[in-house]
């Protein structure tokens, strides 16, 4: 080895210790971030749970974190999965075209097929015309039943297959999951653009014949995944959990959701490592959340007696403006704690206190864990992708990183180091109390997912 070559090692060295010694700030860590989820996507794409895309681009993760000298774990778990095929939809009257088209997660193999269109508006029972037996149902972009409610009504009604206008204009396609528990639908579900949707509308509106040629070839499978976990000791064991999903659809790259939540955690875990922390911080990215949060129920499932204080979920969070402890008043003290002890920089709407549901978090409240989430607005120009096409790096400006990382950072910070905070599960009771009051059990029923006893007779 030459003394040149020697010296440059040994800098090398140096370098990497500091590195792994000191604390980076959370801009550097979120500008890392940023540059790691850009070639994330442009390396692997969309992040499918079940796809080789998704497996590839979680170890090429691990392998930076163990860079980071961090010790990656995977958590594997199986799930009802689903492959996207060769579909088609060709409108052959009154012309021959193919419609562009994103087909609904755990549509199941069919066709082809050809059938005349029948507009059912919303598809509520109601809206179906006496003759829809046989035919194929356009369903306008105003249905607000879930997926689930929506097919089960075609089924009663004897279409076919329904085609679900897109709720986005610009030729857009919104991939979505057509059953959070995973069943094969019962009937082809596909999303059309809103373009398309609107003319074939106006023709029926007008008596016009209308009719499409349908084949699925998009599948349901068993799938064997994996969540990966990073944990950063604390001196006691108390456990702060910090997720995001890193699954996403296959259609763009999934940058925004949840490639962005990917890479602020990413962030953490970079300018965390280090730190003196007073409660242990795991941060886990989860997969086969858009199917239906399986990864995160694993992972709630599975918890046993840990002794956990919250969990933040980052699902699209941008620069965060708010917090929200998600309907458990307990959180609420000492939010609005951490929010006074950030002075000039405090969040301009503070503590909220509103459970949402549909995403990661749902899993530990569930577990009678409290959660937490972030109030961050993604501008118009990015979040009206997400699950199209469009939802690639580009839309994800390295700023939002960078400005969200030191926040989310000093939250995760108080979180583990407040001493008044203490483990914390809620009794079942309260738990139900938590999505009834807000009236999520309806929805959460409409998908499915509604673990406990049916305590509220439903509406
Ligand atoms: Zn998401």
């Amino acid at each position: 080895m030459t003394a040149k070559l020697t010296a440059f090692v040994i800098a090398l060295a140096v370098a990497g210790s500091a590195e792994v010694r000191g604390a980076e700030s959370f801009e550097d860590s979120g500008r890392a971030a940023h540059r790691m989820l850009t070639n994330l996507c442009d390396d692997f794409g969309g992040r499918l749970t079940g796809s080789p895309a998704n497996r590839e681009a979680m170890e090429c993760l691990a392998g930076q974190l163990r860079d980071l000298g961090l010790h990656p774990v995977t958590d594997a778990f199986p799930m009802p999965g689903w492959e996207r095929g060769a579909d088609e939809v060709t409108l052959v009257q009154p012309v021959a075209r193919v419609l562009r088209i994103a087909t609904l997660g755990y549509t199941q193999p069919c066709g082809p097929f050809e059938a005349d269109l029948v507009d059912v508006g919303n598809g509520l029972a109601a809206r179906y015309p006496a003759n829809a037996r046989g035919k194929v149902a356009l369903l306008d972009p105003s249905a607000y039943l879930t997926s689930r409610e929506l097919s089960r009504i075609a089924v009663q009604k004897g279409v076919r297959g329904v085609l679900y206008v897109d709720r986005v204009g610009g030729g857009e396609l919104l991939a979505r999951t057509g059953s959070f528990v995973g069943e094969p639908l019962p009937l082809p579900m596909v999303a059309i653009t809103q373009e398309e949707g609107r003319r074939l509308q106006r023709l029926l509106a007008r008596n016009r014949p209308a009719r499409v040629r349908i084949q699925i070839r998009s599948h349901c499978l068993p799938v064997q995944t994996a969540n990966l976990k990073v944990v950063l000791p604390g001196r006691s064991k108390e456990l702060i959990i910090v997720g995001a999903h890193f699954d996403s659809w296959d259609l763009g790259q999934g940058a925004l959701d949840d490639g962005l939540g990917v890479a602020q955690l990413f962030a953490l875990a970079r300018a965390l490592r280090g730190r003196a922390l007073e409660r242990t911080v795991e941060l886990v990215w989860f997969n086969g959340e858009e199917q239906g949060m399986w990864g995160s129920r694993y992972e709630g499932e599975h918890l046993g007696d840990s002794p956990v204080v919250a969990m933040l979920n980052l699902d699209m969070v941008g620069v965060p403006i708010g917090v929200n402890a998600l309907g458990d008043a307990s959180l609420v003290e000492p939010l609005e704690r951490w929010n006074a002890s950030r002075g000039a920089h405090k969040l301009r709407l503070g503590v909220q206190n509103i459970d949402w549901f549909g995403s990661d978090h749902v899993p530990y409240q569930v577990a009678g864990v409290r959660a937490v989430s972030l109030n961050g607005p993604i501008p118009q120009d990015s979040v009206r992708y997400y699950h199209d096409f469009a939802d690639t790096i580009d839309k994800l400006p390295e700023s939002i990183v960078v400005q969200s990382a030191p926040i989310i950072g000093d939250l995760v910070l108080f979180l583990a180091n407040d001493s008044k905070l203490a483990p914390w599960r809620r009794p079942a009771s309260d738990t139900v109390a938590l999505f009834t009051v807000v009236g999520l059990q309806r929805r959460m029923q409409g998908v499915g997912y509604w673990p406990f006893k049916p305590v509220v007779p439903e509406k």
